[in-house]
């Protein structure tokens, strides 16, 4: 796949979204993110390129180490150098994404200790698999080349409880909650805390949804391009396990 200045072509990422071009084309005439030509306009003679791409069992492993690195306190703080500022400006390889919580205790790029440019992070409440979150990591993956996703969540997550206890929320706050039910059903059905087991049947839950309802995400993970895991976050240890 050709890409140019941190993009793919329009044409090649409708070929890779395998749609037709009329929709998505039609959407994005014009529109500068899939411009081949004006992007080559834009690029700077002095940026190198592509950088090799990241294969998914690479990418979990950065991140596995990078999360190491911050529960045990020796943080590297990488790539968030002035001249980091400079390349990224040019153009984006992120070697994962993250469908995470907004949750302020859980940054991505801090608890995995990653840098400018590495991580393309989709935040929303309860870390659900919306219909905006999933066109979001379409983006971040068969767009901008990332081959992992980690949905992320999270021990005592507001939104998880909310979707346990099941009362009448205010304004839009149920929007979010209504998408973590189904996991909590599957929660209840299992012996042990409630809301520590809605935790890991929620990320299991929008794991599949990606997995499932995305025609992209499902051809780059046959191609082998893409892997989608979950994982939980430990609030006091910092420390986050697959599950
Ligand atoms: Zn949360």
């Amino acid at each position: 796949m050709s890409r140019i200045n941190g993009f793919v072509g329009r044409r090649n990422f409708l070929k890779l979204a395998g749609v037709g071009s009329v929709g998505i084309g039609a959407a994005a005439a014009g529109n500068i993110l899939w411009n081949e030509e004006e992007a080559v306009a834009q690029k700077p003679a002095s940026t190198t390129g592509k950088p090799p791409s990241v294969d998914p069992q690479t990418a979990l492993k950065r991140l596995i180490e990078g999360n190491q690195r911050f529960v045990d306190g020796k943080r590297l703080n990488p790539n968030q150098s002035r001249l980091r500022l400079q390349e990224t400006s040019f153009a984006q390889y992120p070697f994962a994404a993250i469908l995470g919580c907004s949750d302020s205790r859980v940054p991505a790029e801090i608890v995995f200790d990653q840098g400018l440019g590495d991580l393309f992070v989709v935040r929303i409440a309860g870390n659900v698999a919306s219909q905006e979150a999933i066109g979001s990591l379409e983006f971040g993956t068969a767009v901008l080349g990332a081959q992992l996703i980690v949905v992320l969540g999270h021990a005592k997550c507001g939104a998880v409880t909310a979707a346990i206890k099941d009362e009448p929320l205010p304004g839009r706050i149920g929007a979010f909650v209504e998408e973590i039910k189904p996991a909590v059903e599957v929660a209840r059905s299992k012996s042990g805390n409630i809301e520590d087991n809605a935790i890991i049947s929620n990320v299991q839950y929008q794991a599949q949804r990606l997995a499932e309802s995305s025609a992209i995400l499902r051809k780059l993970t046959r191609e082998g391009k893409l892997k989608i895991v979950a994982g939980r976050y430990d609030l006091a240890v910092g420390k986050i396990t697959l599950v």
